[in-house]
């Protein structure tokens, strides 16, 4: 398989693709070597993960430069994905522990007994992984996996395998077994060969098109099956705010990573009484990013990083402008070598558009009037995804009442676009079932085992 820098169009280096046979061969080693892993101390495992950071400080420039010549991402944006990676492991560092120590929930010494509950490892798991956050995503669900004592046959995006590869490369240093964290390159092809091996579980993170044919492939199996899919992640901007700086917070939202990222802010909603004010604003932010070599520290928008993706915006803003909204700036395909989307705003926009409903995933936003706080919600919830909504005002009992009317897995208040290792990271509808972070997100990675002992 060919590895191309998206932002140039080169072949950047060769990868050999696990076949049928290969697939076979690493989920097998992956069983025999898993019991060994889960019969260590928590603390030798956590110990790895520990010398695993160590190499990710050690080396981050150059990890950054290789995410940076296979996703197109601006290389300050690849920088901070490696320096966001570190608060994240080190909460799982600290957190997993605790989270995993037996509970005790009943002791009757009347009766003699005692009820607890142990975390059992799943076993074998398959991650398959999306190539935006290659790092975030992966680990969200590798380290915790791990530390919890299974075995993780790893498949990064096909447009992410050189990072996949730094990952495991990195782990197998820091003391986790080949056989315990096993990379598996290839498309999707090789994907659906990792379903069909008996695994104990899969933990996936895509498109919703793609979640539906994992959740269909394992469920005869009856295994665990977790999915953090796309979203259409609403804004709602309230007449109170200041509007220079909620339009550069909420732009920073909808461009950063060039709007390739499943939380990007990917509708708005300005009251009407400051909606042009906002427009203004927002546009003239857009206006001032720097588009260009995704090696140069001062470049924000980078690539788009599959090619097909190209279409996907071209028919957006086609359909939108059809239908009656107005390109305040952008609009186009750059051309010249590479996959490049010019930052683009849409005005005068309504829910019959699919940039108002359909993942864009790119450099495109669209910015719709309404008319009040109601009007809002109703459009914020018109949607078949809900992985993440914002509200912005300076009244945070509003932002409140308006955020518990949205259905979505997170919600932000004044901020947007954010992941925290403390939190649950989950969404609703087509974003997906199951969640990551937080200690519910180490425990995703167990099966609860109920013991009720009595003394004679
Ligand atoms: P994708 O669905 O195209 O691919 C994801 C992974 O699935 C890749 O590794 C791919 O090779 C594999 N795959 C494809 N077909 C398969 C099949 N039939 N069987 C098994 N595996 C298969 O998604 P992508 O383009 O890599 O990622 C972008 C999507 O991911 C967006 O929708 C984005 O919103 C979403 N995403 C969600 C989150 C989240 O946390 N909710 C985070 C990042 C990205």
């Amino acid at each position: 398989m060919k590895i191309q820098n998206p932002a140039t169009g080169e072949a950047i280096a060769e990868v050999t693709v696990d076949g049928n046979a290969a697939v076979l061969r690493k989920y097998e080693a992956a069983r025999a070597a898993q019991p060994r892993w889960a019969r260590l101390p928590i603390g030798k495992r956590i110990d790895a993960i520990r010398r695993f950071r160590e190499l990710v400080v050690a080396r981050h420039d150059a990890l950054a430069h290789t995410l940076t010549q296979e996703v197109g991402k601006p290389i300050r944006q690849s920088k901070n994905e490696l320096n966001g990676l570190l608060p994240r492991i080190d909460f799982f560092l600290e957190a997993s522990a605790r989270a995993l120590r037996d509970q005790n929930v009943l002791a009757d010494d009347a009766q003699k007994l005692r009820e607890q509950i142990s975390h059992e490892p799943l076993g074998v798991i398959a991650n398959i992984s999306a190539w935006n956050y290659p790092y975030f995503v992966g680990s969200n669900v590798f380290v915790p996996a791990l530390i919890a004592g299974n075995a993780v046959l790893y498949k990064p995006s096909e447009f992410a395998t050189l990072t996949g590869l730094h990952i495991a490369e990195m782990l197998h240093e820091a003391g986790v077994p080949r056989d315990v964290f096993v990379p598996v390159t290839g498309t999707g092809v090789t994907g659906g060969a990792l379903l069909r091996q008996p695994i104990d579980g899969v933990f996936f993170t895509g498109s919703y098109g793609t979640g539906v044919k994992i959740a269909a492939a394992a469920a005869k199996r009856l295994i665990k099956v977790q999915l953090e899919l796309g979203g259409k992640d609403p804004t709602y901007v309230c007449e109170d705010v200041d509007v220079k700086t909620a339009a550069a917070g909420i732009a920073d939202g909808a461009f950063y990573n060039t709007g390739q990222s499943c939380c990007s802010v990917e509708r708005i909603y300005v009251h009407e009484s400051i909606h042009d004010a906002f427009v203004d604003a927002f546009v003239a932010e857009v206006k001032g990013y720097r588009i260009g070599d995704p090696l140069d520290e001062s470049t924000y928008i980078g690539a788009i990083t599959r090619r097909p993706q190209l279409d996907v915006l071209r028919r957006q803003v086609a359909d939108a402008k059809r239908k009656g909204a107005k390109v305040a700036t952008g609009g186009h395909t750059i051309k010249g070598r590479g996959n490049w989307f010019a930052p683009t705003v849409l005005t005068d926009v309504d829910h019959s558009m699919m940039v108002m409903r359909e993942e864009s995933f790119g450099p495109i936003i669209g910015i719709q009037s309404v008319a009040d706080d109601a009007a809002a919600v109703d459009l914020m919830n018109d949607t078949e995804y809900g992985l993440t909504a914002g509200v912005y005002t300076t009244d945070e009992r509003r932002a409140k009442k308006l955020l518990a009317q949205v259905n979505s897995g997170s919600v932000y208040w004044n901020c947007c676009d954010r992941v925290s290792p403390r939190l649950p990271w989950s969404g609703t509808g087509h974003s997906g079932v199951g969640l990551t972070l937080s200690t519910y997100g180490i425990q995703t990675f167990t099966r609860p085992k109920a013991w009720h002992l009595r003394e004679m």
